[in-house]
């Protein structure tokens, strides 16, 4: 049979399912992707976008870091095909992104991860307080100390998801939005499709890309997917002049992103309260006095937006990938703080082992059977 005669089943359209989706429909197979609600609608539309795999690590994390920087290398390209295939700009930004030091152990936690990063080449260096102005303007002279992450940037994740649908449909693949999934239908234990709406819907492969909901919706198949919990993270919004903040700001517990149009997104809070999605005025006054402190300008605008997201948490933070004890199910779920930085590789993982029906090197320290008690 050849790849083109096989079907997926995707469930959910989020970054991942959306990512890994239109690869395998540029692959030549049949794809279909069920949304329960509306596509990237959940924590790929609340995210920040930001692409950070030097922000995002501290010492220790090498399992992250190496599959952190592949992805943001892949971006590039991901993007440029993307842009192409869909016809849609989606303001991708490599540029730089500036961590800053507000406290003598934040300080010392910079100069730390800067060593730690250096280890692996990593194009980070340190800003010394008094040029901290030069790098960005707009950092309060507060600052203590500054980290520079040559390579850390961003896109816009809404008007990526916008893009991944339409490259999906021209590749010829199937989104259904408001079909929620209610199970996946195993056969002497191999999944063979998905049950939409009390029908069976048919598949050689069934793709699990769920976010927070991977692990609670769908009952055949609960005992084998690893625990993934929703992890809250409240964000607001400014409007600003463009160009006003050049580059992505971290303080501690705090970033600061400016998009182009001079919309400005501060994030994030980090609440385990459930599948709750609200948000709260003293929690976003929080915020912004939090990004105030860093950019001092800040705290002179409105909050103009704020909305909440549940990002995908696993046992041990690492994203889950990989085929399940189910034949025919994969797992792509559980990419926490970081599915938009992880989307281009994990599609890319995903699609090489769908594909080849060999287990790609690159997913074997993410495979689901790490929480097996019996390995
Ligand atoms: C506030 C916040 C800020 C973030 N900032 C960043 C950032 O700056 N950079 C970064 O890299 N990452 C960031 N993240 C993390 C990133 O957003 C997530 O890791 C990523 O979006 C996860 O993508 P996903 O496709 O797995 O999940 P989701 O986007 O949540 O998509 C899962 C989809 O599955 C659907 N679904 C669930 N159950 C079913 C069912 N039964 N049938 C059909 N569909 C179903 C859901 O409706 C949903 O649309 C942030 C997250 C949050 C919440």
């Amino acid at each position: 049979m050849t790849s083109e005669a096989k079907t997926v089943a995707i469930i959910g359209a989020g970054v991942m399912g959306l990512s890994i989706g239109w690869r395998l429909a540029q692959a030549g197979f049949k794809v279909q992707v069920f949304e329960e609600g509306l596509a990237n609608r959940q924590a790929s539309w609340a995210a920040a976008g930001m692409i950070a795999a030097a922000a995002e690590t501290a010492p220790g994390q090498e399992t992250f870091f190496a599959l952190a920087r592949a992805s943001r290398e892949d971006w590039p390209g991901f993007a440029s095909d993307l842009e192409t295939a869909s016809g849609h700009g989606i303001a991708f930004l490599p540029g730089e992104t500036l961590v800053v030091a507000q406290s003598q152990e934040h300080e010392n936690h910079l100069r730390d991860t800067v060593k730690y990063l250096r280890q692996f080449d990593e194009p980070v260096r340190l800003i010394k307080k008094a040029r901290l102005p030069e790098v960005e303007p707009e950092v309060s002279p507060d600052a203590r100390l500054g980290l520079l992450s040559a390579h850390d940037g961003q896109v816009d994740n809404r008007i990526l998801g916008t893009a991944l649908c339409e490259a999906l449909r021209r590749e010829g693949g199937e989104l259904f939005e408001n079909t929620p999934v209610e199970d996946i239908v195993l056969e002497s234990a191999r999944a063979v499709g998905v049950k939409v709406a009390g029908e069976i819907i048919p598949a050689d492969h069934v793709i699990l890309c769920a976010g927070s909901w991977s692990s609670t919706s769908f009952p055949s198949s609960q005992e084998i997917v690893p625990q993934v919990h929703p992890i809250k993270g409240q964000m607001i919004a400014f409007q600003s002049d463009p160009g006003r903040l050049t580059r992505v700001v971290w303080g501690q517990g705090v970033y600061i992103v400016p998009r182009a149009d001079g919309r400005i997104i501060i994030g994030a809070t980090t609440e385990d309260t459930g599948f709750d999605l609200s948000t709260d005025q003293p929690t976003l006054e929080a915020q912004k006095a939090k990004a105030a402190a860093v950019v001092p300008f800040l705290g002179d605008l409105e909050i103009i937006d704020s909305w909440a997201g549940l990002r995908p948490a696993t046992p041990d933070n690492l994203p889950i990938m990989g085929p399940s004890d189910i034949e025919g199910l994969t797992l792509a779920t559980g990419h926490y703080r970081n599915g938009i930085l992880l989307a281009p590789i994990t599609a890319a993982l995903i699609a090489e082992y769908i594909q080849s029906d060999q287990v790609p090197a690159g997913l074997i320290p993410f495979a689901p059977q790490r929480f097996s008690p019996s390995r």
